[in-house]
């Protein structure tokens, strides 16, 4: 977006305005292919009867089906993939900007580029800009290649996909345009993913796991603060394995120290720790700094230890519950979040039943449970057993509904806490209700606060930080009155 604004078109979320309509597509489970495929559809027709001219589609959906979107569905113009950023303008048929400094974009796409790289020594594929991707490329983790030689990454068996994956990284000075309002912004620090997951393709659509450079990542976040964003959100598929590639050690804990510095920076966390890389310096960086969310996303997929062997991640229900534990000996009161799959090839009564046992005595703040997606080209799909859709929703069902209880009598508990809540606009449901989140809400995935009572305000502000207290509990959502602020 920020590339496409740069070069001048005016961006519209009607799709019914657009010349151009660009549809970014998920592919990782069944659900989100098929909605990917509905949206495609979708902006077809609009171009077919009404003023598009183009339909691009880019992101996940073209790692994995490249050749099938351009056979299958002719209407579409052009594909771009998710290492191919830059030829959006291209896809669009918008003419770049003449610049007076060099492109900030720094594309290599595939494998074949970063070999050459390699073969002719570092800097070689710079492409006019002094931060290039090729500078944080060069250094796979060991842990990379290895998996690469077992076929990890491999697309050979997939229909209709590139062989080549992506390699791209984007970094400050790659132009942005958030979609998340003026004070909450995302930043990647990572991307791709060494781990081998059997159930789980990400890393053969995203490739091998590479960190952005640390100075980077902290000039995009001073630069985003600066221009008044106070809540920042640092994602990857793993973020706990940051700066392995670059021979740091503890590398997230050490982003989060230099990032929490940041004046002005009122919120700050990271989503998707992998359970065994919760080092105690990691801890002890988030009970250190205020500014730093007491708010741990850690999805466990499972806590039998038969599944978790058969899904390539190990531990089981005793070691989870022995790291909840020193999670919260370290950070008091801290959040935590996690996800489940359920109806893995093979999984027991017996195993759900652990599962259960463990939800019960972990009692998580958050939890989401996801139905097994049998996904040709992971590991999983070729493994016998398979559960019936039918079972598998009944298997979630009882644990969302188990998840429910201990969710309430936790929301409970937080009725007459004064808590810092961050003013998100009016409800979708009534415009008597405001809707807010607190440091222990990420974006988006969580329950709600709705605020039915301004206190001494005549109007809240969205953006804006208020003080409130917590005045009902429902299952997930609660409900507060503004008691001081804005702050
Ligand atoms: S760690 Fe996450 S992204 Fe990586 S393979 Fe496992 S499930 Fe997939």
């Amino acid at each position: 977006m920020g590339l496409v604004d740069r070069a001048g078109a005016r961006l519209t979320v009607r799709p019914e305005e657009a010349d151009v309509l660009v549809v970014n597509t998920c592919s990782f489970i069944d659900t989100a292919k098929q909605e990917s495929v509905d949206t495609i559809l979708e902006m077809v027709r609009l171009k077919t009867e009404g003023r598009a001219k183009k339909v691009v589609v880019a992101g996940c959906l073209v790692e994995r089906y490249r050749d099938e979107i351009r056979k299958n569905i002719p209407e579409v113009d052009a594909v771009v993939g998710t290492g191919e950023l830059e030829s959006i303008l291209e896809a669009a048929g918008i003419a770049p900007v003449a610049q007076a400094a060099p492109s900030p974009f720094t594309i290599l796409t595939g494998h074949a580029a970063v070999r050459e790289g390699r073969e002719a020594g570092a800097g070689t594929h710079k492409v006019g800009h002094e931060h290039a991707a090729w500078n944080e490329l060069k250094s796979f983790r060991p842990e990379g290649d290895h998996r690469e030689r077992q076929g990890r990454f491999s697309r050979e068996d997939w229909r209709g996909a590139g062989h080549l994956l992506p390699t791209y990284l984007y970094d400050e000075s790659t132009p942005r345009l958030l979609s998340t309002g003026r004070t909450s912004a995302y930043i990647k620090i990572a991307e791709g993913c060494d781990h081998p997951c059997t159930f789980c393709i990400i890393p053969n659509l995203r490739g091998k796991f590479r960190s952005r450079r640390f100075e980077s990542v902290v000039a995009e976040a001073q630069r985003l603060v600066a221009s008044g964003v106070q809540e920042i959100t640092l994602i990857g598929q793993d973020t706990t394995c940051y700066g392995e590639d670059l021979g740091l050690k503890d590398g997230l804990a050490t982003l989060l120290d230099a990032l929490a510095r940041i004046e002005g920076l009122r919120w700050l966390r990271f989503l998707y720790a992998y359970p065994n890389r919760i080092t105690g310096r990691l801890l002890e960086t988030i009970a250190k700094h205020e500014n730093i969310c007491k708010y741990l996303d850690v999805p466990l997929q499972h806590a039998s230890p038969d599944v978790l062997k058969r899904m390539k991640r190990g531990a089981g229900a005793d070691i989870f519950l022995k790291t909840l534990e020193k999670v919260r000996a370290a950070v008091p009161g801290i959040a935590l979040r996690t996800s489940f799959i359920v109806g893995f090839p093979g999984e027991s009564l017996r195993d759900v039943e652990i599962l259960e046992e463990f939800i019960s005595e972990a009692r998580f703040d958050w939890l989401g449970v996801f139905n097994y997606s049998d996904e040709e080209g992971s590991k999983a799909f070729g493994l016998d057993a398979k559960v019936p859709k039918r079972t598998i929703e009944a298997r979630k069902r009882k644990l969302m509904k188990l998840q429910q209880g201990i969710s309430k009598r936790a929301k409970q508990a937080w009725v007459g806490r004064e808590v810092v809540l961050l003013a998100e606009g009016e409800s979708e449901e009534t415009e008597l209700l405001w809707e807010g989140r607190t440091q222990f809400h990420a974006p988006e995935i969580d329950g709600k606060v709705y605020i039915n009572d301004l206190g001494a305000l005549e109007c809240l502000e969205a953006g804006r930080f208020y003080r409130a207290e917590i005045t009902e509990a429902h299952d997930y959502d609660v409900v507060a009155r503004v008691v001081g602020g804005p702050l």
